[in-house]
């Protein structure tokens, strides 16, 4: 029977981005997802790689600003190897704050337009004009996961990383007090070590009950009558859009606590692409490409949870919530470093799941 170094249960950005990785460090591995690979949240994310300090949790902070910071090399590395076109866009995001919230950021020189907002993005309408919004520019990237997901399946199995699709794992089996390979609906695959990147169904893997939830997101793409319409991303309390290359702009989203529900509602469509055109206007023109739903993998504190289980051989990766795309260069770095006994270049002990312990 084949067996492996390491098993990753989950075929998302962050199982593709740490099956890569730890192959780099010369690991045979085998990535088991219940369906097709890359079809969860990481298919259905916006793909903002946001790094903007009054919207991350502070416990996020020292990774957000890591992983942004790998992007560029991370991208061109999966091109190289996949030998597929990812759209990573760096023009920048737009960031209508409410003044109510207290966030004035406003003269503080990192968020300062670069030029008057009606130079940067034309098309964009802000009613009330400054009495409602606080605008602030940030050198945010964002990237389309789609493209993503695909180039790192591409390139896993061009370094000859194993996939079984339609494989649900249902637990992780132990010998000897040791992770030693995974039980599946229909057979069992054994491995040195085994992590849990199953996103918001990593609680239903056992032996241990990690308090992952799914948090619910509505989106919708249109085809804007121009290319480069909106040209930024645009970010405000009710909506946001995110421009892709050839033409598509992404609107959302929801957050919703609904349970495994992954169903579109109409009406909620509407409102989003309604205060998307009530902030351009020009977007009532554009024609609506596709609704999608995806589950975010939330945890109680909304921060990740990474590293060692309380079983030996045992890891988990999962919990990113609503920063999966950008948290995936870092978070493959620093829990392969911790899977192979290297000491993580970030110390990711805070983000260990016995923090839920009591
Ligand atoms: C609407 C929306 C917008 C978002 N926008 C952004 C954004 O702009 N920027 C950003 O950084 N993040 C964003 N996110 C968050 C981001 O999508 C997630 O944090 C990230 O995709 C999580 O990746 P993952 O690999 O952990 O999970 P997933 O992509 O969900 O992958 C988990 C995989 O595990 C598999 N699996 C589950 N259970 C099992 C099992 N028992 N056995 C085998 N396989 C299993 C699933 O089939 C799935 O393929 C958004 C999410 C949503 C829903």
């Amino acid at each position: 029977m084949k067996s492996w170094d390491a098993i990753v249960v989950g075929a998302g950005i962050i199982g593709l981005s740490l099956a890569i990785e730890l192959n780099k460090h010369g690991l045979r591995v085998l990535v088991v997802d219940k369906g097709e690979p890359g079809r969860e949240a990481s298919w259905a994310a916006g793909g903002m790689l946001a790094d903007f300090p009054a919207e991350t949790p502070p416990a996020l902070r020292e990774l957000a600003t890591a992983s942004a910071l790998m992007y560029p090399e991370f991208v061109r590395e999966l091109e190289d190897e996949s030998g597929l076109k990812i759209d990573l866009r760096s023009v920048g995001t737009l960031i209508l704050a409410g003044v109510e919230t207290g966030q004035s950021l406003t003269g503080t020189q990192t968020y300062a337009l670069p030029r008057p907002l009606a130079e940067l993005e034309p098309v964009l309408l802000i009613r009330d004009g400054a009495s409602r919004f606080t605008v602030l520019f940030a050198k945010e990237r964002c990237v389309d996961p789609r493209d993503l997901t695909l180039a790192a399946i591409a390139a896993g199995r061009r370094r000859g990383i194993d996939f079984s699709s339609g494989d649900q794992v249902l637990a992780v089996e132990v010998a000897n007090g040791k992770a030693c390979g995974v039980r599946a609906n229909k057979t069992k695959f054994p491995a040195g070590m085994v992590v849990n990147c199953a996103g918001a169904w990593a609680g239903q893997i056992g032996p241990h009950a990690f308090p992952t939830r799914p948090v619910k997101g509505q989106m919708l793409s249109v085809i804007m009558p121009q290319k480069e319409l909106v040209r930024h991303v645009v970010r405000t309390p009710d909506v946001y859009l995110i421009p892709r290359s050839d033409g598509r702009l992404v609107i959302g989203a929801t957050s919703e606590e609904a349970g495994f529900d992954k169903q579109t509602v109409p009406e909620t469509i509407q409102k989003l692409r309604q205060a998307a055109i009530d902030l351009v206007p020009k977007l009532a023109e554009a024609r609506i490409l596709e609704v999608w739903a995806g589950l975010r993998p939330g945890t109680p504190d909304g921060v990740p949870i990474l590293g060692a289980t309380p079983t030996p051989g045992y890891f988990v990766a999962t919990g990113h919530f609503r920063d999966g795309i950008l948290l995936a260069p870092v978070t493959a770095k620093l829990v392969a470093q911790t899977m192979i006994g290297q000491t993580a270049e970030i110390d990711v002990s805070k983000f260990s799941a016995d923090r839920f312990a009591n």
